[in-house]
């Protein structure tokens, strides 16, 4: 069944794009778990589309074609993680290349950007890329091939203005790529404000369940030469989603928009209650007005501010353990973007990255907002 094109996001993703498995009626399409597609007798493949399972499956493609629309994207590609995706990218770069990225994002990045380049003999940029005249100056002054944005950024929170990012990334001749994962496709769409390629972690809030590891790249111009590339590389280098989880992904995303919804009123009344409380000395979350991105925030995201949200308790690293070790409906556990909330202490998991001890990242799930103030306030108390 072809969806009209103007469909608003929470219909597209219910209706999982419109997809009928024609030869059973039903209305969830099926998974073929087939690695290798037969051809007749006159070694014409029966289904033209398919080959072999390295870049071939139907419901890896219809997966791709939902997220695409909710991105406001042309072309979307799934990656087995985040992380695939962020490599895939990244090796569309010649040696010696330059590379600017924002600084204090997820650390998994950072550090697999610090060891690549320094393998392919690659100058890496750090930049506070927050502030847009060092953005702008990294820019020029670095003449990079990719300039590489989070936001909101994990664990600070931090926002950067994704039309001045891409303004910077092109006057200096390079791509503009997003990680908009704490946002989804349904809060942000960095592709409309000029990026070049967007990415997302699919393993938080697009799966939403805590039980597939993903990644996807997305792109409004799949005719460039980065595209391109990054479409071989995943044909020829296997970095491919199997069929049974990308059919995991597009059934978590049918309630895609709900959860986020759900999940970015929750995590605002939290951080207006925390952002309140006598042993909370600061909470980083954009949808609070006296957030330093909350006008960038406030101009760049629709619907509200995301699942992720970081405080500091007072005192240092054995009170924050002591409130995280007391909490009881959040799991203590990493990751984001799950219907059910969880806490972490991130200067245990990087004590040399500069989170502060009193650092708690939360992931505010999808349930009922005064039981996670309730159990904030008996572990904080
Ligand atoms: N980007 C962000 C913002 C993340 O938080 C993560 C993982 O936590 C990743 C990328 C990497 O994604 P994955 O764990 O799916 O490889």
């Amino acid at each position: 069944m072809t969806l009209p094109n103007e469909l608003k996001a929470a219909t597209l993703a219910a209706q999982a794009g419109g997809v009928i498995d024609l030869p059973s009626g039903g209305v969830t399409p099926p998974i073929q778990p087939s690695t290798t597609f037969v051809r007749d007798e006159d070694y014409a493949l029966v289904n033209p589309d398919n080959i072999y399972s390295r870049d071939n499956s139907d419901i890896v493609r219809i997966t791709e074609n939902v997220l695409a629309r909710l991105e406001g994207a042309e072309e979307a590609l799934l990656f087995p993680s985040g992380m695939a995706a962020i490599a895939a990218l990244f090796r569309t770069l010649p040696n010696g290349a330059s590379i600017v990225v924002q600084s204090g994002i997820y650390w998994g990045t950072t550090k697999w950007l610090r060891d690549f380049s320094a393998r392919r003999n690659m100058t890496l940029h750090e930049v506070e890329a927050s502030d847009p005249a060092a953005l702008a100056k990294a820019c020029s002054d670095h003449t990079p091939g990719i300039v590489f944005i989070e936001t909101p950024s994990n664990p600070w929170l931090k926002t950067v203005d994704i039309a001045h990012a891409a303004r910077c990334a092109h006057d200096a001749g390079a791509l503009l790529a997003v990680d908009s994962t704490a946002a989804t496709p349904v809060l942000q769409k960095p592709l409309e404000l000029g990026a070049d390629i967007v990415m997302h972690s699919a393993t938080k809030g697009i799966n939403g369940h805590s039980d597939v590891l993903a990644g996807v790249l997305a792109t409004s111009a799949p005719a460039a030469q980065a595209w391109i590339d990054i479409k071989a590389d995943r044909h020829d280098a296997g970095a491919v989603l199997g069929p049974f989880e990308a059919w995991l992904l597009l059934r978590g995303m049918r309630t895609l928009p709900l959860r986020v919804e759900r999940m970015s009123a929750n995590a605002l009344k939290i951080a207006t209650w925390l952002k309140a409380h006598p042993k909370v000395a600061d909470v980083y979350y954009p949808g609070l007005e006296s957030h330093p991105g909350h006008e960038v925030a406030t101009a760049q995201m629709q619907g509200g501010f995301g699942c992720l949200l970081s405080f500091l308790v007072e005192g240092g690293a054995p009170e924050a353990l002591t409130v995280v070790g007391k909490l009881k409906l959040f799991h203590r556990a990493t990751s984001l973007g799950s219907v059910e909330s969880l806490v972490e202490h991130r200067h245990t998991i990087e004590p040399h990255t500069g989170i502060p001890e009193s650092l708690i990242r939360v992931s505010v799930g999808i349930e009922d907002a005064d039981d996670l103030i309730a159990d904030l306030a008996q572990a904080l108390d």
